[in-house]
């Protein structure tokens, strides 16, 4: 059983086994032509739960599977945590202190698992804008140092 279970972990290799890790019985990387690659739920999952807490090394470059867990101080997950997609309201909060995602709501099967970048970020390492379809989206999305500013639109004076 043990054997079976160690097969699924996505951190297989890399870390201890520990609580609340994410498993390929519980999480998938997906695919989309609409969103892209992003991480989803295989199973229902219940407003206040923790959906996975993740692991990576403690690194000062920020990358695309990167989140901040201070000014120059950040986690690298290519693997689980890095495919989280962005949502202006989103399914999950995340605890950068433990590393940990919690469902703000009910979450079925088979959705996409999404967080607000500007929640961890100070300044994203991409920023983009965002149609994530919510009534409440933001559009542009650079981090949360730059919300409430105007935005910098790229524009041909000239
Ligand atoms: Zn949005």
């Amino acid at each position: 059983m043990a054997d079976n279970q160690n097969s699924n972990r996505f951190y297989e290799g890399r870390c201890a086994p520990f609580d609340h890790e994410p498993t390929r019985d519980n999480l998938a990387v997906i695919q989309s032509d609409s969103k892209g690659e992003g991480l989803t739920t295989l199973k229902a999952i219940k407003e206040g739960d923790v959906v996975f807490r993740f692991w990576g090394p403690k690194v000062s470059e920020q990358s695309l599977f990167t989140l901040q867990q201070a000014p120059g101080v950040y986690i690298e997950d290519p693997l689980v945590m890095g495919k989280v997609l962005h949502a202006c309201d989103p399914n999950m909060i995340c605890d950068m202190q433990t590393l940990t995602f919690t469902a703000t709501r009910p979450i079925t099967a088979g959705e996409y698992l999404t967080m607000d970048y500007d929640t961890t970020e100070d300044v994203l390492f991409r920023t983009f804008t965002c149609r994530c379809g919510s009534p409440k989206c933001r559009g542009p999305i650079q981090g949360r140092l730059a919300q409430g500013q105007p935005v910098v639109k790229q524009s041909h004076l000239s």
